[in-house]
């Protein structure tokens, strides 16, 4: 499992300072209560930038490794988040996504530039689609797109700065700037927000279970915990049951 790791440093800044050994993660995410044996697993090497180690920890009880991923890096891409915003932001500006798409890989045929681009652009304009739903107060009024939302918070790089910004919700977006896990259908469910093993729920459930989470983390920031007592509904197939 992924989890960010806070961190201000570009990417080629993460690698000269080798900033992954100062990664620090205190507590087992399954066990905060300890006594399961969580403890650090060395470092794994990524391709680009060259030198990038990301540190990781291992937990023996829940037979789960976790992985630090500093907030410039993309997860599950090679690179940096740096380099998604610049591809992102070609295809923006551009006349047309076969006209970004020349410029940007020009090594490589259309229909595989094509599909290259469009993995990055679809995954980011659904992060800020969905970032503009569970924090319409912020970003209600942009568009969509990273112009509209770097203008909108006034910085030059924005998805770093948006790592920070939807922290909370960073296992329910798609990589290359959400930590959701591969296939996932919402991310893994918190303590608070459980459902039991069985079939997997409907999309839209999963879809609650993120507007559930914003409400309790909206409701701590406020001071007031909301109790949830009740696990996920489940659905059971009568003819096969
Ligand atoms: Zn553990």
């Amino acid at each position: 499992m992924q989890l960010r790791f806070e961190c201000s440093l570009t990417g080629e800044e993460y690698v000269t300072q080798e900033a992954w050994r100062s990664a620090t993660l205190e507590r087992c995410p399954l066990h905060p209560e300890g006594g399961c044996g969580f403890a650090r697993h060395g470092a794994y090497r990524r391709c680009s930038p060259p030198g990038t180690r990301i540190a990781r920890w291992y937990c023996p009880r829940g037979h789960r490794t976790f992985s630090l991923l500093p907030d410039c890096l993309a997860a599950r891409l090679p690179g940096t988040l740096a380099e998604v915003e610049a591809v992102v932001g070609a295809v923006e500006r551009a006349k047309s996504l076969e006209a970004a798409c020349v410029r940007l890989r020009p090594d490589i045929e259309l229909p595989g530039v094509l599909r290259w681009v469009r993995r990055r652009v679809q995954a980011i304009h659904a992060s800020l689609n969905t970032l503009k739903g569970l924090l319409p107060e912020r970003f209600g009024g942009c568009q969509p797109r990273l112009g509209a939302f770097a203008e909108h918070l006034g910085v030059a790089m924005l998805l770093p700065a948006l790592c920070a910004i939807a922290a909370p919700y960073l296992r329910f977006l798609p990589a290359p700037l959400g930590l959701r896990p591969r296939g996932g259908r919402g991310g893994e469910p918190g303590r608070t927000v459980q459902h039991s093993a069985g079939p997997d729920p409907p999309a839209v459930l999963a879809w609650l279970l993120v507007f559930i989470t914003h409400l309790v983390n909206r409701g701590e920031q406020n001071g007031c915990r909301i109790p949830i007592t009740t696990t996920a509904t489940r659905w059971r197939c009568s003819a096969t049951a």
